[in-house]
């Protein structure tokens, strides 16, 4: 379901513009909607052809994704498993502060060598309104002010949707645009579309080398775009937004956590403005890929910080609940299947 399509429907029961508005934000608010059609201030506070006509509309809300289980994590997040209506399954993440990454796709056809979401393919696009109703569902369960496009899926190859759900929650959904934020592995459209969005994300870049040729086994069907020219379309959104771009790198030992990797990446990163996210990789039992230890990954952080790179180390929310992207749904995946 589009968003569009859910105003549509609220047109067709005789909601006017200013009514749209508010049963759309009662709805983003986490409210049920028939709470949202209460008398307020003993007036009506919509006409009763529209309270008559909201049941329906306010199932098929519902009935968009519930929250198939709960999986809280000792670092204060919250992993959920989310239902769509058709069976198929996503996460969404509750971060501690308010923060909530969501999916946009179900299943990624990017392939990210180091991603459990990649390893099924891309199954479906997820509709403006199922990726909304991530953020209704955990609104019911905690604030949100933040929202992350990381979760599963390439959110540039489901833009349109991506970009309606962002205008959305940006409007309606009172999050303020820099707290939106879409993360990409850099396809030239993304560069293309933000800048003429009403409501601009913040971006993140998902780097991860600074060799091409690594970064084409890494993410094997993401554009082959050059890190350094990746890079520079970055700072010019960042420069145009007055926002910095978050570069994401996720640490694989004895793959791009060496000292000629940050070397270079202090050469192209110098001075430019924007964030790099060191991100351990969460390894599994039996993995190829393995975690950096965290002396060498700490000796790292430090270099790139004197030699005048900001850099965070951020572990993916809930290391104790499988808590890299899409590993959530991988295991329910295989439970349904035995
Ligand atoms: Fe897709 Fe992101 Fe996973 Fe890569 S890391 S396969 S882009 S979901």
């Amino acid at each position: 379901m589009r968003i569009r399509e859910l105003h549509q429907s609220l047109a067709d029961i005789g909601a006017r513009p200013c009514h749209v508005g508010r049963i759309t934000r009662a709805w983003l608010k986490g409210i049920a909607l028939d709470a949202g059609t209460r008398r307020q201030k003993g007036e009506d506070y919509f006409p009763v052809r529209v309270r008559d006509g909201l049941a329906p509309v306010a199932a098929r809300l519902d009935a968009l994704a519930r929250v198939r289980s709960q999986h809280p994590a000792a670092d204060g997040s919250l992993r959920l498993l989310v239902e769509l209506e058709d069976g198929q399954m996503v996460e969404s993440v509750l971060l501690p502060r308010g923060g909530l990454c969501v999916s946009s796709q179900v299943g990624c056809a990017v392939g990210c060598a180091f991603c459990m979401t990649g390893k099924s393919g891309l199954l479906r696009q997820l509709g403006s309104a199922e990726i909304a109703a991530q953020v209704v569902l955990a609104r019911r369960l905690r604030a949100v002010k933040k929202v992350v496009f990381m979760g599963m899926g390439e959110p540039a190859h489901n833009l349109d949707n991506v970009l309606e759900a962002i205008h959305l929650l940006g409007t309606d959904g009172n999050i303020g645009h820099k707290n939106l934020v879409l993360s990409t592995v850099g396809d030239s459209r993304v560069f293309e579309q933000l800048p003429k969005q009403a409501i601009r994300p913040a971006l993140a870049l998902s780097l991860h080398t600074t060799r091409a040729d690594l970064r084409a086994e890494l993410l094997p069907r993401a554009p082959r775009i050059d890190p350094a020219d990746l890079i520079e379309q970055g700072e010019a959104y960042a420069r145009l937004g007055g926002y910095p771009i978050q570069y994401q790198w996720t640490l694989l030992a004895g793959i791009n956590d060496t000292r000629d990797e940050m070397d270079a990446l202090v050469r192209l990163m110098k001075g430019k403005y924007g964030v790099l996210n060191l991100i351990p990789y969460n390894s599994l039992e039996n993995d190829t890929f393995q975690r950096p230890d965290p002396a060498h990954i700490a000796a790292m952080r430090r270099h790139l910080h004197d030699n005048g790179i900001l850099t965070k180390i951020r572990d993916s929310a809930g290391q104790d609940i499988d808590g890299g992207c899409g590993q959530l749904r991988a295991r329910a995946a295989e439970t349904l299947d035995t």
